[in-house]
């Protein structure tokens, strides 16, 4: 909910207009009309992560940073005057990335909420010096926080002052995570998604919405008082007799299945897609599948493929190359941030390496 006085300052994470949207409430509480406010222009200012957006009206300087700070300040009335104070505001925002996050969360919870901030969809991509204490040892659990903090909203995209507000809430989220959260990477869109060892293969919340039948239309799953799944079609609420029969469903166009769960849910899992061995090409495509997979959840370069990814497989067991091909992949991540980083235990950086990439491998 935009809040229409401006006193919670812009939304998050934040954009021109909802910094302007900030400005002209308080403006407005001001009684002064929006035809007023007008954009203080700094190079640079608005592209930057650390940066944000300057608006002015009257004898007052807004400054909105994408870090989730917000001043109201007096108009030093000539331009040199607004661009320093637009320039000190940057840099402490550069400085100190992350003020909005209350100081007593930990490391992990901090970086997920940094993730919000940037609007990027893994804490693995938030820049490293946005997410001090969170190297790869702490990356699963950061991102496991991160799942959690999309789940609870209706929508799965909290601001970070939302979010902040959940943790306060939600005492376990507020704990250090464990190093091995139940998460994997979507097997469709390769965001975080919930992990078990009974159904390895479940997509994320935003992909699970778009689970469609047979027929095309958008279906939900749901376990009935015999505990079988019964599945409705969306639009009208009538049961989808294929689906509930069977479960085949379809997500993004990719084969799927709704299955119910023991402790009373549904998931829906991805099929997966086989690879035959004997196609040398398709094997390379899985191969660098994988290493862009690794670069994605780890956010570090990808090791060069080994030279017997090329095959030939004569064996024709697709499955089994492909996983030998995962664990070296790890081994050559986890060694080089190894070496970079001598305090970090490299068995730690291996399990998380691996449980990034797959919770099986680990
Ligand atoms: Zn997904
Ligand atoms: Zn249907």
């Amino acid at each position: 909910m935009p809040d229409p006085t401006g006193t919670a300052g812009p939304e998050q994470p934040l954009t021109r207009g909802g910094a302007r949207a900030w400005a002209v409430a308080v403006a407005a509480r001001r009684g002064v009309d929006a035809s007023e406010v007008s954009e203080v222009v700094v190079d640079g200012y608005a592209d930057d992560p650390a940066g944000g957006y300057a608006f002015r009206f009257g004898r007052l300087l807004l400054v909105a940073g994408r870090d989730g700070s917000h001043a109201v300040r007096v108009d030093p009335g000539d331009e040199p005057g607004r661009r320093d104070v637009v320039l000190r505001a940057w840099e402490r925002s550069a400085r100190d990335p992350v003020p909005v996050p209350p100081r007593h969360l930990g490391a992990h919870q901090r970086a997920a909420l940094a993730a919000l901030r940037l609007g990027v969809r893994r804490v693995a991509a938030v820049p490293v010096q946005q997410r001090p204490g969170v190297g790869l040892v702490e990356l699963p659990g950061a991102e496991w926080i991160l799942m959690m903090l999309r789940q609870f909203h209706p929508l799965g995209a909290p601001t970070v002052l939302q979010a902040a507000a959940h943790l306060e809430e939600a005492e376990a989220l507020r704990r250090v995570p464990a190093p091995d959260p139940p998460i994997h990477p979507c097997p469709v869109c390769r965001g975080v998604a919930p992990w078990s060892r009974a159904h390895p293969r479940t997509v994320c919340r935003d992909c699970a919405r778009t689970t469609r039948c047979d027929h095309g239309r958008l279906v939900e799953g749901r376990v009935d008082a015999g505990a079988t799944l019964v599945a409705t079609h969306q639009d009208d609420g009538s049961t989808c007799e294929d689906t509930t029969a069977g479960g085949a469903v379809s997500v993004a166009a990719w084969p799927a299945v709704l299955t119910a769960t023991r402790s009373g849910g549904v998931v829906v899992q991805a099929s997966p897609r086989p690879v035959n061995a004997a196609d040398d090409l398709a094997m390379l495509a899985a191969a660098r599948d994988l290493t862009e997979l690794l670069t994605e959840v780890t956010g570090l370069a990808a090791p060069p493929l080994p030279a017997w990814t090329a095959g030939p497989f004569d064996d024709g067991d697709a499955e089994e190359h492909l996983w030998r091909l995962a664990e070296h992949l790890v081994d050559e991540v986890a060694d080089a941030w190894s070496a970079d980083h001598r305090t970090a235990d490299p068995d730690a950086v291996r399990r998380a390496v691996a449980h990034l990439l797959d919770p099986s491998l680990a």
